[in-house]
Parts: C-alpha cells; structure tokens; sequence
C-alpha cells in the first residue's frame, strides 16, 4: 500500500533511527501491551537482549538508553534529547527501573549491565536488528517479546514463531496506491498531476485534511531548519570516545569571512555546511527529522535548505519537495529497503540522495519521468555503498559522508532535468540495490566489523 510521508518523515532523536529510535518504540509497544493487559504491576525481572546489528553497534547508537528511556514511557518524538543519558545514569546507580505506560507504572530491580546482552554474534533470521525482552511476573510465569527494528524508526513484532506479525490495521483505500517508480508514473500519466499532488491525495485519503498535511509537512521543516541552526551554533566533541571535533559552526564562520568569494561553486560550501550540522546533531542523539534514516538526516534539509535559496522560494515549494521526496522514500519502504543493517549504507545515504534529488528535480520544474528519473541518478551512484561506522558510532564516515550525498543528490536532479529518458529505471536500480545488499558480507552492514570500522581499529 505505501507508507504516508509522514512515516517516512518524523521527529525523533538521534543517533540512529534502527538503533535507537526503533529500539525505544519497541520498548514504548512492550510497556503499553502490558498495561492494555494489566499486567505491567505484575513484572517482576526483564531482560533485554540486543542481536545481530543491535548487538555489534547497540552502544555506540545509545540502543540501550533509548531502551531504557522507551520502557519508562518516553516516546523518540517527545523526549528531551539531553535527559536519555541522566536517565541512564541514574537507572544504573539505583539499580531500579520504571516501567510507565498512561498512567501504568511500576518499578523493577534493573541492572544495565547484566540485565542488557549485546548479542552481535547471534542473528535471527528475520531481519539482522532484532531484540528480545524476557520478562518474569509475579507468578513466576515467563514471556518473551521480539521486536525488529526494520530501518527508518519502523519496527515490526515477531509473531512468536521467528516470522514478523504481518499488519495488524486494514489497510487503507487511497486513491494512488503505488510501490514502484513504474507505477507511480503511471498514476501521473492517467490522472495528468504531477507527484505532490498525487501524494497530497493520498494523504487526504488517511485522514489530514490537506491544510494539516502542509501544516504538518512545514512543521517538518521547522524541525528541520532548527536542526541545521543548532549545529551551526555548538562546538566541541561529540559523544562516544573517538574524540571527534564538531566542525559546522567554524565551517560557517569561514564561509561567512569568504562572503565575497567569486569561487562558482561556493553554494556547494554551504549545502556541506548544513548537511554537516544535522549529522552532528544526529552524532550528539540531538532533536532530528528521521529522513529517511538518522544516519542520513542530513541531506534532504541540506538539500531542502539550497532549493529555498533559489528565486520563488516559498511554503509551497517546501510542501512540493516534502511531498515527491516523500514519494520516492515509499518505494523505497515498500520494495526495497533503507537500513543499513540489511543493505549498507546504500539503503541509508542511498535512499536519502534519491529522495532529495527527486524533492529537487520537482521544486526546479522536473517532469514526472525526470523527477523519478533523479531519484534513480541519486542512488545508482550510491549503489554497493558499505556501513562501516568507525567504533560503531554515526560520526566517521557518516556526517561527511552525508554532506557528500547532499552534493550528489544536487548534481542528480540538476542531470535529470537535462533529459526525458533514462537507461536504468528506479525500479531496476532498486532491484540492483537489494541483489548487492545480499552479496555484501554482514561485514559491511552497520556491524562495525568491515572496513574503514575494521582499518581505523587496527591502525
Ligand atoms: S555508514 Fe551509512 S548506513 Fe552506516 S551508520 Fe553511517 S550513515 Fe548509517
């Protein structure tokens, strides 16, 4: 059916949103299934245990904070950033847990560090980021829960039996159900709209009325925008031991001192500007716009951000942007994948180049042909990209790796709107994505075992 944009856009924390923005939902499901059950009271002991991925990168991506904070009722669009690590902090110095859902709560013995396994070595077979909670009741009875947290923030639960609950909602009637580039284009053709307003139709169909739609998608925006300002203003090191330097805010003051350079690509300074300003939010498990992961949140504000430099930038233009981006970010969900436990970095960074370069090509006047024809340029250069997070954490490569992408999605767009045809097609690009994932060794799907992880560690 498709997901609605504002699945494949939402306000979360930072660093990952399969690492932690996944993990902290499965959590809040955890605490609110009991409490529907009325049997929160009743835990006495739970355990977590963090396979594949999780288990490999869980530390670096604060899987075991978001955990925690989730099971004690926090939710990613709502918690304050900052309190994940007091909470943390003072979860292990009392050794006690709350477990909150409404007005549900109780507190459990807990002990962080023997009561969260880092499993990287054991893979379930559904998905490589998967969690169990093994919980004991008062009765002495025992249950276990396994979620999956599936790329994006999305998690799915097992079914009990190692296979994913298939959806549990009817689904819903919309106007343009698409899943392929193919399709897409098609409705546009028949219904001769351009994509947002496709989109835009869809999203009625789920219940915003269209000024909600833009309300929200603007909100979005302002998150967004937020972000990039925030990055810009805060220096020091990020978080995590590598000792990585903050860089965007002397990177501005630079760009600011060189406002009379006559160099022509200047422009392309400030989008790595901005890209670099989110992800260091990101890196900092700051306020984010999930988009379409964490690890790559900073390309489509990076590149939302060049387009409202241009001439008749305006509300509309963000809404058009959010809208075929959005789009693209559906197919992707739909039929492929954008985590990069299960295809590398190509699902991530890959994805987000292909939804900003597709958002752009729309904004710059694209036809539907050249706005998918975009989001095929943006990850078809992107494809066989490996996840190889130094020490785990989304610092090295991922915040350059982002700025780099923003500039590839900008050329894509700009190279799209030069012709009507294109030799490979999304859809074929996208099989091409998911074929390579599968040939790639776990090595080099966001495990931190493989290389620049592997190369740095060594050195
Ligand atoms: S290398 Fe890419 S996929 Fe891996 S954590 Fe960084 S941004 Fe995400």
């Amino acid at each position: 059916m498709g997901a609605s944009v504002f699945d494949i856009f939402k306000v979360g924390i930072g660093p990952s949103s399969s690492h932690t923005v996944g993990p902290m939902r499965a959590a809040n499901h955890l605490v609110n299934a009991l409490a529907a059950e009325d049997k929160l009271a009743q835990v006495e002991h739970l355990r977590i245990e963090l396979f594949g991925s999780l288990g490999a990168t869980g530390r670096g991506h604060g899987t075991d904070r978001a955990i925690m904070a989730g099971l004690a009722g926090e939710t990613p669009e709502c918690a304050d950033p900052s309190s994940l690590f007091t909470h943390a902090g003072q979860v292990a110095a009392t050794q006690s847990l709350r477990l909150t859902s409404g007005d549900a709560d109780t507190a459990i013995v807990f002990s962080p560090e023997c009561d969260i396994i880092f499993a990287p070595f054991k893979r379930l077979a559904y998905h490589p980021n998967a969690l169990t909670f093994t919980l004991t009741f008062a009765d002495g009875s025992t249950r276990q829960a396994t979620y999956y947290s599936v790329g994006g923030g999305f998690i799915v639960p097992d079914d009990g039996t190692g296979e994913p609950v298939r959806a549990t909602l009817p689904p819903v009637d919309v106007p343009y159900p698409f899943a392929s580039g193919a399709e897409l284009v098609q409705h546009c053709v028949r219904a001769n709209s351009p994509i947002p307003e496709l989109v835009l139709a869809n999203e009625i169909a789920r219940g915003r009325t269209g000024v909600e739609v833009q309300a929200g998608l603007l909100n979005l925006w302002q998150v967004m925008t937020d972000c990039i300002d925030l990055g810009c203003r805060t220096e020091g090191t990020l978080p995590g031991g590598l000792g990585v330097q903050r860089r965007a805010k002397a990177h501005l003051a630079a760009l600011v001192q060189q406002e009379t350079n006559d160099d022509p690509l200047a422009g392309l300074d400030w989008v790595s500007l901005w890209a670099l300003a989110v992800n260091e939010q990101n890196a900092a498990g700051g306020r984010i716009v999930t988009a379409p992961t964490n690890g790559a949140a900073g390309i489509i504000p990076a590149v939302l951000r060049y387009a409202m430099t241009r001439p008749r930038a305006s509300d509309a233009m963000v809404v058009e942007f959010l809208l075929a981006a959005g789009a693209i970010g559906a197919i992707f969900q739909a039929t492929a994948s954008i985590s990069g436990a299960e295809v590398g970095c190509q699902g991530e960074v890959g994805a987000a180049a292909s939804m900003a370069a597709a958002g752009l090509c729309q904004v710059m006047g694209g036809t539907v042909q050249q706005v998918v024809n975009a989001a095929e340029i943006g990850l078809e250069h992107h494809l066989g990209l490996t996840c190889d997070p130094i020490g785990g954490l989304v610092q090295v490569p991922c915040i350059e790796r982002n700025a780099v992408g923003a500039t590839t999605a900008i050329t894509a767009a700009r190279m799209a709107l030069r012709r009507e045809t294109q030799m490979v097609s999304l859809d074929k690009v996208l099989e091409t994505m998911m074929a390579t994932g599968a040939d790639m060794t776990h090595k080099y799907k966001e495990t931190a075992l493989g290389g620049l992880a592997l190369s740095f560690a060594a050195c």
